[in-house]
């Protein structure tokens, strides 16, 4: 994912072999033959967001990507195959109508719109008074949209002496599950308040933060180019000088400061991983840390929507000291009794 000609020369050599009409945003998900785990480290090297994918049990890993990148894999000599040739027309196919359960979808695929999310909040609020606070902005993104907050306790407009959580979701902003998952956490709260025991403990004796979109205006994005829903736009919109289309932006997950710029993120502006000029570069990952160190958080939960796994710090290989790491695999054992999900670091 170099540069732009080659792209431009693999974009039309791709619509040219495939007979594929050209859309802005063809992403795929193809299968690829590769050797664990110095394919996958060779990947992310490429820039490819290799945490988007998943092994099969023949060992095959699975990646959604731009279709332009299909010919550029296979030019790169990996063995792919391709599992689902329009993402966004499968991700529209295979929504099915509400489920039957005392839960209001919204009209993305079932998702909440960035209008709709707020009505939410407010709502929420509205009915929940003493369970949920008013949202506040903790500051504006690239494109000035503001990012919201709110936080779930009994007194949730004080700050009392309890422990503090954050639930963040949409830093990446084509995974909206994250967002709705945390309205079914905190509807779920609410109405378990004063009978279910231990959801009374957790809205009595702590303060649970959310900031369900963090990437506010790559989700404006998505829902604004594709309103049937499936917009794979995932960076949030600062102009990288790739065009107007989900190649542009920083990837806000690797705009943090931990880490900046090692394996796993990519320099190229154009890449999906592209950790941006200079760690916190980005004013949605500013706010996100600026909120973080204004309050004493005592564990962060980071809602992604891919990959089935629930992943513990850190990123880069080494292990948290004691007493954290067991704690994050006591933490993550709880958390996955019903999915199955696995528990690790990221390299785990
Ligand atoms: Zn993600």
């Amino acid at each position: 994912m170099r540069s732009h000609v080659r792209r431009f020369i693999l974009i039309l050599l791709w619509t040219a072999v495939y007979g594929q009409h050209w859309t802005p945003d063809p992403y795929a998900q193809v299968s690829i033959g590769l050797v664990w785990p110095d394919g996958i480290q060779r990947l992310a090297a490429e820039g490819y967001p290799v945490e988007d994918g998943w092994f099969d049990r023949e060992g095959n890993f699975h990646l959604p990507v731009p279709g332009s990148a299909v010919a550029q894999l296979v030019a790169e000599g990996w063995k792919v195959m391709v599992d689902i040739p329009d993402l966004t027309t499968y991700f529209q196919e295979r929504n099915v109508p509400a489920v039957q359960r005392e839960f209001p979808l919204g009209s993305l695929l079932g998702n909440y719109t960035l209008e709709e999310a707020l009505a939410r909040m407010d709502s929420l609020a509205l009915r929940y008074p003493n369970l949920v606070s008013p949202r506040d902005s903790i500051g504006a993104t690239i494109e000035n949209r503001a990012i919201w907050a709110f936080k779930v306790s009994d007194n949730p407009t004080q700050d009392e002496d309890e422990p503090e959580v954050l639930y963040t979701g949409l830093t990446h902003a084509r995974e909206p599950l994250g967002m709705m998952n945390l309205f079914y956490f905190v509807q779920q709260i609410c109405e378990g308040y004063g009978t279910d025991p231990e959801l009374t403990f957790l809205a009595n004796e702590r303060e649970l933060w959310f900031i369900p979109i963090v990437n506010v205006d790559g989700y404006v994005y998505n829902q604004t180019m594709f309103p049937g829903g499936g917009g794979m736009q995932r960076k949030n919109r600062r102009d990288t000088g790739c065009g107007p289309g989900t190649e542009r932006g920083v990837d806000l997950n690797r705009n943090f400061d931990y880490d900046w710029g090692g394996p796993g993120s990519s320099g190229y502006p154009c890449d999906p991983t592209f950790h941006g000029d200079s760690a916190f570069s980005e004013p949605e990952s500013r706010a996100v840390r600026d909120f973080i160190l204004a309050h004493d958080f005592s564990n962060v939960l980071h809602y992604h929507a891919y990959g089935n796994v629930l992943i513990f710090p850190f990123g880069d290989g080494t292990y948290p000291p004691e007493p954290d790491e067991t704690t994050f695999r006591e933490i993550g054992a709880a958390m996955t009794v019903v999915n199955h999900f696995p528990v690790g670091t990221g390299i785990e």
